[in-house]
Parts: C-alpha cells; sequence; structure tokens
C-alpha cells in the first residue's frame, strides 16, 4: 500500500488505521476504538500533562461522567451553546428519571456546585485542578479520527482566584506551559483571540491555538478561557476576603483533546505513514536485524543492543520476528512513524559497528559499537527539533498577507486581513468568502485598511477553513 499525501483527507483517514493507532468499525458513529500503539502515543502526552500541570500546581481530580440537568442549566449562555450536542440519560432500567442526567460535553457544570463547597475563604484560593477524562458531544456533522468525535479523550485544567488579574496571571502561565507542551509534541501554532461571537459558551473571552494542516484549514489544539465571574455568580462560588466581606471567584479553564494526535498525525506524516516526534513516540528506536548466514550471532548481538538502549532509559523495540523480511519490517515501521531504526548484520559485526536510519530525513549513519548509544541520543534530539522546525516553517507558508476580500478565497491556508474588529464586518468578511474568522492573533499588530469598510485599523483577522 502506497500513501501519497497530495489527497490529504483520504490520507489521514487511511494511515490512523494502517498504522495501528484506531479501530473505526465499532458500531457507533463518531467512536473509534483506540489500539495498543495508538493508546500508547496518548498515553505518553497524557504524562506529560500530568507531569507539567503537577509541576505549576496544580492537582488531578476524576469527576462524574453524569451531570443533572438541573446543574447544567445554571449559566445560561452555557446552555445555549451545548444544548443541541448533548447527549441524555433519560431512563434509569424501565422508570423515566426524575432529573435528566447528561453525559458531560465538558465539565464546568459537574465541578463548580462542587466549587462552591470547597472553596470559603482567601486561603482556599487559588484553586487549580484538572482532569484527563472522556466527553461526549453529539456531532451531527461528519466525523474524523480524533479531529471530530463524539467521545473525545480531554484534558481540562480549572482554576479559582481571588481577582480578575490573578485569573489574567493564570491564563498568563497557560501560554507558557502551553509552549513547552507544543516543543513535546513539535507542533507549530499561532495564539489567537476568538471573536466574541465565536467564543466558549460563558467566557469573558476565549484564546485559541491554531495549527494548520496540510490540507490549508486551520485546527484549534487548546484553547484557554476567561470566565471572569460568570460561573461564579449562578453556582454561588464565594469566598471570604480578608476584609471579611464575601466575594465570588474569578476563574479560567484549559482545554485539550485527542485532537493533538490528530496534528501530530497531520502535520508529521508523509508518504510512507507517520513520523512520531521522539519525546512521545512509544518506540524511539526499533532494531531490524539482518540475519544473512549467521542468524544466531546476529540475533545475540541484537538482543546485547536492546538491553544495553533499555538500561539507558531509551524506548526500544526488537523486531525479531522470523516470518518477514527487513524490507518488509522497513515498510511497516516506517508507516508507524518510528523515529529510528537501528540495522544490524554480518558485515556490520565485523567492522564492529550498526547502521542507523532516520525517519524524518531517511538519512543512513554508521556509527561504531563504543559510541553509538551517544549518537542515537543525540540523533533523536535532532529528529525532535528538525520535526518541530520543519513543521514551523511549513505553517508560516501558510499564512498569508492579504489587503483586498477578492484574494481571500485564493488562499490555502491561512489569510491575515485587516479588520476594524465590527461584528459587522466580521460577518460580513464570512459569508462572502465562505470561510471563518478563527481570530486575531495576540502578538500581531499591523496598519492597514479594514477590507469591508476602509476604516483604519491595527488588527489582523486570521481567516480561514477550520476543521
Ligand atoms: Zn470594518
Amino acid at each position: 500500500m502506497e500513501f501519497p499525501k497530495e489527497n490529504f483527507s483520504e490520507w489521514y483517514n487511511e494511515v490512523v488505521e494502517a498504522a495501528g493507532l484506531v479501530d473505526k468499525r465499532y458500531p457507533v458513529k463518531g467512536m473509534h476504538v483506540w489500539r495498543p500503539y495508538g493508546w500508547k502515543i496518548m498515553q505518553n502526552i497524557d504524562n506529560f500533562f500530568r507531569e507539567i500541570f503537577t509541576r505549576y500546581g496544580h492537582d488531578e481530580v476524576n469527576f462524574p461522567l453524569l451531570i443533572p440537568e438541573t446543574e447544567f442549566q445554571k449559566e445560561a449562555e452555557h446552555i445555549r451553546g451545548f444544548e443541541d450536542e448533548v447527549f441524555w440519560v433519560t431512563h434509569g432500567g424501565l422508570d423515566e428519571l426524575d432529573v435528566k442526567l447528561i453525559l458531560r460535553p465538558t465539565s464546568e457544570t459537574a465541578m463548580y456546585p462542587m466549587f462552591s463547597l470547597w472553596i470559603r475563604s482567601h486561603a482556599d484560593l487559588p484553586l487549580k485542578i484538572f482532569q484527563i477524562v472522556n466527553i461526549f458531544r453529539y456531532e451531527t456533522k461528519q466525523t474524523r479520527t480524533f479531529i471530530r468525535m463524539r467521545e473525545v479523550h480531554f484534558f481540562e485544567a480549572h482554576t479559582a482566584h481571588r481577582t480578575y488579574e490573578e485569573a489574567e496571571e493564570q491564563i498568563k502561565e497557560d501560554i507558557e506551559i502551553w509552549k513547552q507542551i507544543a516543543k513535546k509534541l513539535a507542533l507549530p501554532y499561532r495564539i489567537v483571540k476568538k471573536a466574541d461571537w465565536d467564543k466558549f459558551p460563558g467566557a469573558v473571552y476565549s484564546l485559541g491555538v491554531e495549527t494548520i494542516m496540510p490540507s490549508g484549514r486551520t485546527l484549534q489544539i487548546a484553547t484557554f478561557h476567561q470566565y471572569g465571574q460568570n460561573f461564579s455568580k449562578p453556582y454561588e462560588i464565594k469566598y471570604l476576603k480578608e476584609d471579611g466581606e464575601h466575594e465570588y471567584a474569578h476563574q479560567t479553564t484549559f482545554g485539550m483533546s485527542e485532537r493533538l494526535l490528530g496534528a501530530i498525525v497531520g502535520i508529521h506524516g508523509d508518504d510512507r505513514g507517520l513520523i512520531i516526534p521522539p519525546e512521545i513516540a512509544p518506540i524511539q528506536v526499533v532494531i531490524v536485524p539482518i540475519v544473512g548466514s549467521k542468524k544466531e550471532e546476529v540475533l545475540e548481538e541484537s538482543r546485547r543492543i536492546r538491553d544495553e538502549l533499555l538500561r539507558e532509559g531509551i524506548r526500544v523495540h526488537l523486531d525479531d520476528r522470523d516470518n518477514y523480511t527487513p524490507g518488509y519490517k522497513f515498510y511497516d515501521w516506517e508507516l508507524r512513524g518510528v523515529p529510528l531504526r537501528l540495522e544490524i548484520g554480518p558485515r556490520d559485526m565485523e567492522k564492529n559497528q550498526v547502521v542507523l536510519v532516520r525517519r524524518d530525513t531517511r538519512e543512513k549513519i554508521p556509527a561504531k559499537r563504543e559510541e553509538y548509544v551517544a549518537r542515537i541520543k543525540e540523533l533523536l534530539g535532532e529528529i525532535q527539533e528538525n520535526l518541530y522546525a520543519r513543521a514551523e516553517e511549513e505553517m508560516a507558508k501558510k499564512i498569508k498577507e492579504v489587503s483586498s476580500i477578492d484574494d481571500i478565497g485564493d488562499v490555502q491556508g491561512v489569510a491575515a486581513v485587516p479588520w476594524c474588529g465590527s461584528e459587522e464586518c466580521g460577518h460580513e468578511i464570512e459569508d462572502r468568502t465562505e470561510k471563518k474568522i478563527i481570530g486575531v492573533p495576540v502578538d500581531v499588530k499591523k496598519k492597514g485598511r479594514c477590507v469591508i469598510c476602509g476604516k483604519e485599523t491595527d488588527t489582523v483577522a486570521f481567516v480561514a477553513k477550520p476543521y
């Protein structure tokens, strides 16, 4: 099987199954089975989340999946945002439930009634928690593995603070955390402020982390929301200040999902399949013995190498399957995106060397037996950096400055467009281009004239087709 990446959508749909990430044959629309290889990658990502959020003072929790309708309906905008996409539980056995339950589409309305019990005084703040759970959304559009699903593997951090300013500081910290996640996953991105009509239901404002897929469509891979007191008021999350007065808490959230894996698949993959960044690869090095006429000796040497690498903390797999040729194994591990292949045969043993092959550049690098461990560590670092650098370069090429509404249609990616910021002009941009304003990049200011009304502005809108 070949994987031409030119037709991105078809390539993506095939590669996620062929590489062993998921099985899409599960008989519920938008719910795919995670297979061991895909789940290991996701777990490596989750474990990094646990490590980094703990380092920044968050605690992990786990809330129930079911939320009573009565709690769900306390924040008006929030309900309106989600009412047409929640799954309902209406019966227990044969009995109709007095209070209907929903499967969480996100956990604000599950958590905040508890926050109001937990938070009493200023000494209880800040409260910083996160959970890694599945959420459910009744998607009616076409579903796509990792990108648009009805059951979503989800990360959500929720915080509560004394003041709006402290909540703002939290969002700055979130961005700092995100930068380290982006590096770990080798994902390029831009941070945008969402248009007011597009923010999270109930938020004061929302920031989106956007990346661009090879199709030119944007993918939102993380969000930060400032809630101010919009949830703390209806949910009665109050604390006693030092001066004896009661005050409502200020809240934020940070959300991410399995979309991150979708972005890794799409952005790093090539015609041969996936390329998994070494930092999160379940297998960083695969050993493929080329036994020739010296089967026992080569296998014994391969096992020795595997053990040496294991002791060095490198995630290594020895492919000693009897019934496949080395050529088939090369193909198989390239498809799965293992960053480095180690070949060893009788001739290499004579020369006291191994041959290393990079998945990203396909370069073949002989390494002496005495120094091959150090070389592998170096190469894994180089591959990680190369993946990030070349993905960032690709992304930068897909963002084009445009000064006329008529030129937006031609952009395969993101059009950076002068916009006065008004809702009318925003909607007109969207209607006339059949694209969306995905947001205003937070660190870009550029003088220009709004492409609709001609007013002078230094605001730039990113206009694109999002997933
Ligand atoms: Zn305008």
